[in-house]
């Protein structure tokens, strides 16, 4: 049976995509969208980016479709509110305000919120500790980027490097610490981790690995090294932790993220799409969440179809972005458990290069620093499962 009425709880990327795939696919029932800020939807990779550096304007962040737009789409978008409970069987969603929102079909987009330090490393008086997730979050930072501040940036994954990355080029004196040897390691692999790492060192960034924040103090802060250096701001990215409160008692397997079968179905009548959603992806035979900006957009779109009764399997090639120091990071495809990674183009020295991930004799992945359409074309291979043989001779 087809739903009359579906409830979306995130309003960011990856519900405003299922909404706006919905009705593409010809949904003509009553669709609301719940969102727990008190913003109308907005993009968030600028965040780290322009919008922090000042060279893109809050009208410059609304998510395709705008805003406005929704209004367009017939959705009910209600900000501000937060979803905490949820009745699967009687199909009544609980809202922050004391109401409840009956459904037909229920889509989970509630992303991921930032992990914290130990609040026992923190001091009572002392340089302020901020985070990124939010457009309230890059308000609150883009004050103390001026130049000649002392930023001390915890972590060196994305949003650690892109902060890092913006300070440097607003003028500040900024440096990054990372608890692992290599940054990046997890997403890359050490070879690739440790050669974006070099992006860092080049802006006279510098990198401190093996190190973590023992203690916040008066002036800045003191590292595990015993090192202390001074801060004016202190900007935490050591990863984010799956919203999923709001469906504890549902029985649902909540352990990282909201589990789902390989067509992104969570429950009989309920997908999860975006960042929170962990789901079988048969082409790696891995069950994972990804939290990236186009795994969002293309799980929302595939979400939406299984809703409306499709049954086919979610089994994306992942992509991401980053920018970092001018240099554009492109990764297509899955780097874990890879057997080797060679770069077949460009140059290391001037890291703009191309590198290709082997597994056994398949092709797996493909990294571009600032080779944007060389790593492109290796998408559609990637897409094919193509062999190592026939992805080397492909290399331009
Ligand atoms: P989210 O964007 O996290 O949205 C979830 C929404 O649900 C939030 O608004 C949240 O407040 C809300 N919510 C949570 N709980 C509830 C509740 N109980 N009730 C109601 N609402 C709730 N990816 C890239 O590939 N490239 C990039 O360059 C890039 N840059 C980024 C820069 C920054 C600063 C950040 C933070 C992320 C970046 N990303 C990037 C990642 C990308 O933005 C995310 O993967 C994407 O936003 C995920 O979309 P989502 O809708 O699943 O989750
Ligand atoms: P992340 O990519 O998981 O990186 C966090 C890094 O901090 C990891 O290297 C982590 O090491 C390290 N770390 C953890 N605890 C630490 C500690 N106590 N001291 C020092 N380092 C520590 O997460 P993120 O950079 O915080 O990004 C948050 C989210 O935003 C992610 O979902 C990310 O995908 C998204 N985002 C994406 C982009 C992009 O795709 N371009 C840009 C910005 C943000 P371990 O691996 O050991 O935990």
């Amino acid at each position: 049976m087809r739903p009359d009425h579906i409830a979306i709880v995130g309003a960011s990327l990856a519900g405003v995509r299922t909404a706006e795939a919905l009705r593409r696919l010809g949904f003509l029932g009553a669709l609301t969208i719940v969102g727990d800020e008190p913003h109308v939807p907005y993009d968030r990779p600028p965040l780290s980016k322009g919008y922090l550096a000042g060279t893109r304007r809050l009208d410059q962040l609304p998510l395709h479709p705008p805003a406005p737009m929704l209004e367009d789409l017939d959705v009910e978008v209600v900000t501000g509110i937060a979803a905490t409970g949820v009745d699967l069987a009687a199909r009544i969603l609980t809202t922050s305000d004391g109401h409840t929102i009956e459904f037909d079909a229920l889509v989970a987009a509630t992303g991921t919120r930032l992990r914290h330090l130990p609040p026992e490393t923190m001091a009572t008086t002392g340089p302020p500790v901020l985070g990124l997730r939010t457009l309230s979050d890059a308000d609150r930072l883009k004050p103390f980027l001026t130049t000649g501040a002392n930023v001390v940036v915890v972590g060196a994954g994305f949003i650690g490097a892109e902060v890092a990355s913006t300070a440097s080029q607003a003028g500040c004196n900024a440096s990054v610490v990372e608890a692992l040897p290599i940054p990046l390691q997890r997403q890359l692999g050490a070879e690739m981790g440790a050669l974006c790492g070099r992006l860092h060192q080049r802006q006279d960034v510098r990198l401190l690995t093996n190190t973590t924040l023992a203690q916040v103090d008066k002036t800045g802060v003191v590292l595990s090294t015993g090192e202390h250096l001074a801060a004016d701001v202190i900007v935490v990215g050591i990863g984010v932790l799956p919203n999923v409160e709001w469906l504890e008692d549902t029985g649902l397997d909540l352990s990282n993220g909201v589990l789902c079968d390989s067509t992104l179905r969570a429950h009989t009548d309920m997908v999860a799409v975006g960042d929170v959603a962990r789901w079988p992806n048969t082409r790696y035979n891995e069950t994972a969440r990804i939290e990236h900006w186009t795994n969002a957009v293309e799980s929302a779109e595939h979400a939406a179809a299984t809703l409306l009764g499709g049954n086919d399997p979610f089994e994306p090639v992942p992509y991401f972005w980053s920018d970092q120091y001018g240099a554009k990071i492109q990764c297509i495809g899955r780097t874990t458990g890879y057997d080797e990674v060679r770069v077949v183009a460009g140059s290391t020295d001037d890291l703009k290069f191309l590198a290709l991930y082997r597994k056994g004799d398949a092709l797996v992945a493909a990294l571009g620093v600032s080779m944007v359409r060389q790593v492109m074309g290796f998408r559609q291979l990637l897409l094919d499962r193509v062999s190592w043989t026939n992805a080397l001779d492909a290399v331009p």
